[in-house]
């Protein structure tokens, strides 16, 4: 493919990159193998994305490690061995750096860089990116491959600057180990990462106060060392697995479910989760039955089913109330844990609930609840992110006639496909918001999305095109399409993360596409095959679109 260089654009780049971690990487990759000029931009000293920064104890993904890892080379899926069914943050670190290593991809990416502004200018087609650094970069196309979970929610309780003990954030965990033994320590957050983190805590602290304010469903990791004959049986039959993930719903190769909750009895209903439960991971339950996201009464069956194991596990009857939830499961990020409900018949483990008991400040000592002072030497705040768009809305992203994406999306994102927004030619998001993203698997996600936008950019190379760009009508259509699938289950009615519902003042629009990745694959790739429908190509004043020869 010829680079755009050879076509006079005053372009540094072709494409730039914002973001080093899986998807980045990959795209960089992608873009390489088209001839093109392309860099990534990365704030963190090294690449990995969520894996560098995620550092705290007991981070490891909730996806089967097979599965989540790259499919696009076969000798990388041959040499790499995972050792364990989840693998441990350290060695995903790993794995994308030997990616990074073996393709070679550092060379192209500027460390310790953060992106602060995007600006497109549609009389030279080009994205001029500023940093924070001073550096600026031109590029005719621009890929956010930022990451949905990659702004930490900054904890905001008064009297923080006065605390005189530690306190971290689990998304921006320090690069040295933290020695937590002899002392007293407060988490604050049930949500995925506090229940990874409380039990790895609690073995190694004196005493860890974990303040609650809603209880979260998890379920069991049942994670385990890989043998290497389970490892070399996956692996050689590796093409047919992510293929079964492609066309599943979450990216996931388990078989799709067939039967709903009430066409089997109560005891057959009862031996499935229970099975499940033992299978483990995060959906252990939800791949039971074809109704477990859409009919209340059977979402509750399967609730009823895990408070039952909370009350088997947790010994104290009062505690095991307290972390009984009771919002419909899987509407909110099911957790994945090791060891999490069993923490609590620890000597040195105390649930606090701060719905009765709010934190009202911290103080020099520690945390000032309503009606109690919680002594402590160290506070983790496992808090969250602000998702899918907050990497986003982080930089100052302006498109045709200065147009802010701020304002754009000020009641919500508005895109076609979750790969682009109408009015920001030429700039791509991989997993954005109206996309399966952090309903799937993120790996299927995001190798989906690269491909996607790979064959879309040697497309309009083959057409003499340099521009393109989502339409308003079909935005709106696909968004309309996005809200409607949405709205035939449970997932609105939680205050999730996945609707906004976490930050304070953030728009709440349930932003993933709720389909499956099957089906998403299937409506892009007739997106494609339809001429690109719904995007315009090339540019709208110049005869011929382009502004090539
Ligand atoms: P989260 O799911 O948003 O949970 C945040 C927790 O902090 C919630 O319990 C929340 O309570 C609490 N919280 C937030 N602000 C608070 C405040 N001001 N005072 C008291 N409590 C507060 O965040 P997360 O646990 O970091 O997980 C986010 C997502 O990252 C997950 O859903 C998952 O997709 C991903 N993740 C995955 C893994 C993995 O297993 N691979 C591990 C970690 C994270 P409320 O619910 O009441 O707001």
């Amino acid at each position: 493919m010829r680079s755009h260089a050879d076509s006079n654009t005053p372009s540094d780049v072709d494409v730039v990159i914002v973001g080093a971690g899986f998807a980045g990487l990959y795209m960089l990759h992608r873009m390489r193998g088209l001839g093109l000029r392309a860099r990534i931009l990365e704030r963190a000293g090294d690449v990995g994305g969520t894996w560098y920064w995620n550092r705290y104890p007991g981070a490891r993904c909730d996806i089967e490690s097979i599965d989540y890892s790259y499919s696009f080379d076969e000798q990388l899926t041959h040499e790499w061995r995972w050792t364990e069914r989840y693998a441990a943050q350290p060695e995903i670190l790993s794995y994308i750096g030997h990616a990074a290593d073996r393709f070679d991809l550092r060379r192209d990416i500027t460390f310790g860089t953060t992106v602060t502004s995007a600006h497109w200018d549609d009389e030279t087609t080009a994205w001029t990116l500023t940093c924070d650094t001073g550096a600026a970069l031109r590029a005719t196309y621009c890929v956010m491959a930022t990451g949905c979970l990659s702004v930490a929610k900054q904890p905001d309780m008064p009297g923080l600057s006065d605390f005189t003990g530690r306190w971290f954030h689990t998304g921006r965990w320090p690069h040295e180990p933290v020695d937590f033994s002899g002392q007293r320590v407060a988490v604050v957050g049930t949500g995925s990462s506090g229940i990874q983190a409380i039990p790895r805590i609690a073995e190694a602290a004196d005493f860890v106060h974990v303040l609650q304010r809603t209880p979260n469903y998890s379920m069991p990791a049942q994670n385990r060392p890989l043998t290497p004959d389970e490892f070399d049986t996956a692996i050689s039959d590796f093409a047919v697995r992510r293929r079964i993930c492609q066309e599943s719903d979450a990216g996931v190769p388990h078989p799709p479910p067939t039967q709903s909750t009430f066409e089997v009895t109560p005891e057959a209903r009862e031996h499935r989760y229970e099975e499940g439960w033992q299978r483990g991971g995060i959906n252990a339950l939800s791949a039971a039955f074809t109704d477990f996201f859409t009919d209340e009464e059977a979402n509750r069956v399967a609730q009823d089913f895990v408070r039952r194991k909370i009350h088997e596990i947790v010994s104290d009857t009062r505690t095991a109330d307290l972390l009984c939830p009771h919002h419909h499961i899987g509407t909110k990020r099911t957790c994945v844990d090791t060891g999490y409900f069993a923490t609590y018949n620890r000597d040195n483990v105390e649930l606090i609930d701060l719905r009765t008991q709010p934190i009202e400040r911290v103080t020099p000592r520690g945390l000032q609840l309503a009606g109690r002072h919680v002594d402590v030497n160290a506070i983790v705040f496992a808090i969250g992110f602000d998702a899918i768009t907050g990497a986003l809305a982080d930089i100052d992203i302006r498109g045709v006639d200065g147009v802010e994406l701020h304002d754009v999306w000020a009641h919500g994102p508005r895109t076609l496909l979750g790969l682009q927004t109408a009015g920001f030619p030429n700039l791509f998001m991989v997993t954005g918001p109206g996309s399966p993203s952090v309903l799937s698997n993120m790996l299927i996600s995001i190798e989906q999305h690269v491909d996607w936008i790979t064959d879309c950019l040697e497309h309009l190379n083959a057409s003499g095109v340099d521009r393109i760009e989502a339409t308003e009508d079909a935005q709106d259509q696909w968004m309309d399409h996005v809200a409607a699938l949405a709205a035939d289950t449970l997932y609105p009615q939680a205050t999730s993360w996945y609707l906004g519902a976490n930050i304070p003042g953030k728009p709440r629009t349930f932003m993933p596409y709720v389909a499956g990745c099957g089906q998403y694959r299937r409506e892009c790739e007739q997106v494609v095959a339809d001429g690109y429908a719904g995007f315009r190509l090339g540019h709208p004043s110049r005869v011929g679109g382009g502004n090539r020869p």
